[in-house]
Parts: structure tokens; C-alpha cells; sequence
């Protein structure tokens, strides 16, 4: 075998939603080269409430950098060909922070949470018609518990720390890019406060036209505009990582951190989706399908998002999105580990579910976060129907698998709707990609083919490649011509449409009884 020479290296930090990694890239061949990579602790304080620990997060990547550096020293590659790092994350969590102490002022309220789905609902009857959609011609999205806004605002009204913080000018917020760029590169002596506009365009504070914070959002949520961090491009230098020199991963300081992006724009990019049409779909924690419109945003007739997708460079033009996200994915695999115990490990799933390889008719919907697209209802609740004296907990897992290809299914509908082309194959990534009869699941029910790329880690290779592009190293799968050698594997459609068609009814039929079960 050949041994390529190591040109210079790349590096990114991923902080999901259920766990955090730090990755390093070969920039010639895009070859992973090491990694490390930590779980994340979620609680559940109250019903609906989420909450992640701020420093736990810090912490882990700190871990994450120190044992893959570790590694890096045991394969003799040296630490200093490292030429850039970007960060990407889990978007929306939202976090206030006191930037004299450097210290948290109360846990980062995780997307999912829904706290404020009362707050939502008063905001929404205000509106003329009660529109949900009435800053969506700004902002591109919903009113809804899901982005950061409504989150902050809670926070503002019911942390006494935080209120405290912001009258004496002391807060500030983020998403988790913002608390991790800043604390990376000095925090209190002298960090960098700043997000970049895919994650700015969750926050329904950021204009997607203007591509700044728009006064008249932040008066509507009532947020003040000294606490919000400086909008920068997806890939230039922010600043210099500054980490301890007695570390091991001491070696990364003064490196640039020069990308960043939301998770699932930097999973488009890393899937190299730039031209218009071009889509992903990321099972991770939820399920997130992105679709490149090229320069110009497009909104949605059928409950899509309209998201900032990436803007690689300051001087380079902004490309948009439309993205139909849902709650629960991977989520309701560790709701059935965690809450009913049916199962020990996310990889037990796959053997229970083929041990049957059909629901018997059952239908699972796990809206525990509401329903997001299509629907945007914050009321919906989870509901398992169709159980019969035969239905085990092997049906019940393969209900769970089914439900995240059906909610899949319906933004895919959206999707081909708003856009007038369908799309003929679906390209995927994330960690629930590792099942495979969740992926063959989803082509039976899409009716068309799934692609999975070799090399799975690519939210991570589009933070690594957005933040090479600043510090002028291109990264291998920047270049067209090198495509070729992507290897992939598919799962080609093995049902009949018919049999697809009949399950997808059955399926929306239990969907309409989560939003009504209550009436
Ligand atoms: P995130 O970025 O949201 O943290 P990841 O992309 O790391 O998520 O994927 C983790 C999620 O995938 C978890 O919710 C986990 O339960 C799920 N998962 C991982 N492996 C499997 C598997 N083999 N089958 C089903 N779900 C899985």
C-alpha cells in the first residue's frame, strides 16, 4: 500500500446534541486521521425541559482535543501541521454567561426544550390571525419553542442571575459556538464574542435578507443588542486558540480558529452539496434535511425552514436552504433504552427490529417535543396506536425505526413540493446512519434510493474544510475532480410502492391523532 504524504492537517470540534468530538483531517485526502470523542449528559429537571451543562460541554472538548492530540503523538504525526480548526454544533441551545467571571449564569437550554411553549402560544395569538408565520418573511421561520429567542427571553424572565447580568451589562449570550469560540480563545482575558450567520439564523433575532441582527426582532422579543455576539462568514479567522501549555493539547494554541458552522449546515457542506438542488438528510438526535437554493432564500408553502446553509469567506455571497427538521430521531432510541429499557444499547435496536422485520401494524409518533415540520405544533404529543394482544417490544422497535423514515418522508414531500423538482436519491450521514435496516427502511418508504458516504463524520469535514478555505488550505473534496474517489453505499428501494403508499396513509393517520388526541 501506498502511504500519502501528509500535507497540512485540519482539525474540527463537533459539540452535538448527545455528544461532543474533536477531529483531525488529512487536508490532501480528507482521510480522518484521529478523533476522540466524549458523551453529553442531558437532564430533564421538569416535564419538557432540557438542559445541558455549559461546562460539562467546555470540558469534554477540552477531553476531546487532549486524548486525540494524545493519539496524534502514539502515530508520529506532529501537532503543529494542524493549520486550522473549525467548530461546528448543535444548534439553537441557548446560553447566557458573565463575561467579567467567565462563569455560566444557568444551563444551556437545549433546542428540544419546551419550556416555552406557553410563552409561543401567547406570542402567536397576538399576532394578526394568529400567524405563526408572522416573522417568517424576516427570519424564514416559525414562531416556535424551538429557536433561541423564546429561550433567551425565559431565561431574561425567570433567572434572577441572568436578569441581573443584563441590566449591569455583564451578560452575554450564545449559541453553543459562541460559548465555546469564546471560552477557546481566552474568555474572560479577552475572548472572542461572536456566531456565525448559519447559526445567527436560528436565533430568530437575525434578519436572513439583511444578514444582520434586526432591531425590530430584538425589540420584539425584548433583547437587548449589547449581549448578542458579532455575526462573522462560516470560514475566516476569528481568533487564536489559547489553551495551557501544560496540556497536551497546549500544541493547538495559537492555531486559528477559522470556520464554524450550525451542525447541519456544516453536514451540507461536508457532503459537498453547493450546488442548487443538492440535498442531505442528518440522523443524529433529530433528523435534519437540507436542501442548497443557491444565493437566494425561498420560502416555504409547505412548512419548510428558511436557513442561512453556509458564506465561506467575508467577501463571498451567502447561500440559503430550506431545511425540514424533526424533534425526535435518535432521540426515541434512547428514550426506549432510557425510559422503558426495552433495549440496552442504540445497536440492540437494529437486532430487535430485524428479529420481526415489521411493525404488525403498529404505529409509533414520537412527538415529545410537539411536531416540527411540517406541522409546527407545539400541543402534539407522543402516541403509540394499533397495539394488538401479538404486539412485543421487536414490533415497538421497529415502529420506532419506521417513524423517523416517515417524518423523513413527509418533509421529502414538502421538499419536492416547494421546489417543483424531486429528488431522485437521497444523500444521508449522521449517527443513526450506522443502522442499516433503518436505511434500507427509508428507501423502501422514499421510494428512492439512499446514499450513505465512507466516511461518516461529515459534519465535522465541512467545519474542518470551511475553516482550511480561510487559512488558504483547500481540502481535498473542495475539488470536483477528486469526487470520483468518494465511496459510498446505497440502499436501492426493495418494496413496492403500493405497500410503501399503504403504510405512509396508516402512518399520517396516527400523526393527526397526536395533534388531536386531546379533543
Ligand atoms: P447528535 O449530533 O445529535 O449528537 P449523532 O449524529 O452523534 O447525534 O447520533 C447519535 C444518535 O444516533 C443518538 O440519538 C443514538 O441513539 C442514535 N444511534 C446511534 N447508533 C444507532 C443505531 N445503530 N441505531 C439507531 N440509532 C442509533
Amino acid at each position: 500500500s501506498h502511504r500519502i504524504m501528509l500535507g497540512p492537517l485540519v482539525a474540527a470540534i463537533d459539540q452535538g446534541t448527545s455528544s461532543t468530538r474533536f477531529l483531525v483531517f488529512n487536508s490532501k485526502t480528507a482521510e480522518l486521521l484521529s478523533h476522540h470523542q466524549v458523551e453529553i449528559k442531558q437532564s430533564f429537571p421538569k416535564e419538557g425541559w432540557v438542559e445541558e451543562d455549559p461546562k460539562e460541554i467546555l470540558q469534554s472538548v477540552y477531553e476531546c482535543m487532549e486524548r486525540t492530540c494524545e493519539k496524534l503523538t502514539q502515530l508520529n504525526i506532529d501537532i503543529s501541521n494542524i493549520k486550522a480548526i473549525g467548530v461546528t454544533n448543535q444548534r439553537e441551545t441557548t446560553l447566557v454567561w458573565d463575561k467579567e467571571t467567565g462563569e455560566p449564569l444557568y444551563n444551556a437550554i437545549v433546542w428540544l426544550d419546551l419550556r416555552t411553549q406557553s410563552t409561543v402560544e401567547r406570542l402567536i395569538n397576538k399576532t394578526p390571525g394568529r400567524n405563526k408565520n408572522h416573522l417568517k418573511h424576516k427570519t424564514g421561520l416559525p414562531i416556535s419553542t424551538y429557536f433561541s429567542a423564546v429561550k433567551l427571553r425565559w431565561l431574561m424572565d425567570n433567572v434572577d442571575e441572568v436578569h441581573k447580568a443584563v441590566v449591569s451589562h455583564r451578560a452575554m449570550f450564545g449559541t453553543v459556538d459562541s460559548w465555546l469560540i469564546w471560552c477557546l480563545t481566552g474568555g474572560k482575558s479577552g475572548g472572542v464574542h461572536c456566531t456565525d450567520v448559519t447559526n445567527a439564523s436560528r436565533t430568530m433575532l437575525f434578519n436572513i435578507h439583511t444578514m444582520d441582527w434586526d432591531p425590530e426582532l430584538c425589540k420584539y422579543f425584548g433583547i437587548p443588542m449589547e449581549i448578542l455576539p458579532r455575526v462573522r462568514s462560516s470560514s475566516e479567522i476569528y481568533g487564536l486558540m489559547k489553551i495551557c501549555s501544560s496540556r497536551k493539547s497546549g500544541a493547538l494554541s495559537g492555531i486559528p480558529i477559522s470556520g464554524c458552522l450550525g451542525d447541519q449546515s456544516a453536514a451540507l457542506v461536508g457532503q459537498m452539496c453547493f450546488q442548487d438542488g443538492q440535498a442531505k438528510n442528518t440522523y443524529g438526535t433529530g433528523c435534519f434535511l437540507l436542501r442548497n437554493t443557491g444565493v437566494k432564500p425561498v420560502m416555504s408553502e409547505h412548512g419548510l425552514l428558511t436557513t442561512v446553509a453556509y458564506k465561506l469567506g467575508r467577501d463571498k455571497p451567502a447561500c440559503y436552504a430550506l431545511e425540514g427538521s424533526v424533534a425526535i430521531a435518535g432521540a426515541v432510541v434512547r428514550w426506549l433504552q432510557d425510559n422503558l429499557g426495552i433495549i440496552g444499547s442504540s445497536e440492540e435496536l437494529e437486532k430487535l427490529a430485524a428479529s420481526v422485520g415489521t411493525s404488525y401494524g403498529c404505529y409509533f409518533v414520537p412527538a415529545f417535543s410537539g411536531l416540527y415540520a411540517p406541522y409546527w405544533e407545539p400541543s402534539a404529543r407522543g402516541i403509540i396506536c394499533g397495539l394488538t394482544q401479538f404486539t412485543n417490544k421487536s414490533h415497538l422497535a421497529f415502529a420506532a425505526l419506521e417513524a423517523v423514515c416517515f417524518q423523513t418522508r413527509e418533509i421529502l414531500d414538502a421538499m419536492n413540493q416547494d421546489s417543483g423538482i424531486p429528488l431522485t436519491q437521497l444523500q444521508v450521514d449522521g449517527g443513526m446512519t450506522s443502522n442499516k435496516l433503518l436505511m434500507q427502511l427509508q428507501a423502501d418508504i422514499l421510494c428512492i434510493p439512499v446514499v450513505k458516504p465512507s466516511m461518516p463524520e461529515t459534519t465535522a469535514l465541512g467545519a474542518a474544510m470551511a475553516a482550511g478555505a480561510a487559512e488558504g488550505v483547500s481540502v481535498w473534496s473542495l475539488n470536483p475532480e477528486d469526487l470520483s474517489e468518494v465511496t459510498s453505499e446505497k440502499f436501492e428501494p426493495q418494496i413496492n410502492p403500493e405497500e410503501s403508499e399503504f403504510r405512509y396513509a396508516r402512518w399520517k393517520k396516527a400523526v393527526e391523532k397526536s395533534m388531536n388526541w386531546e379533543t
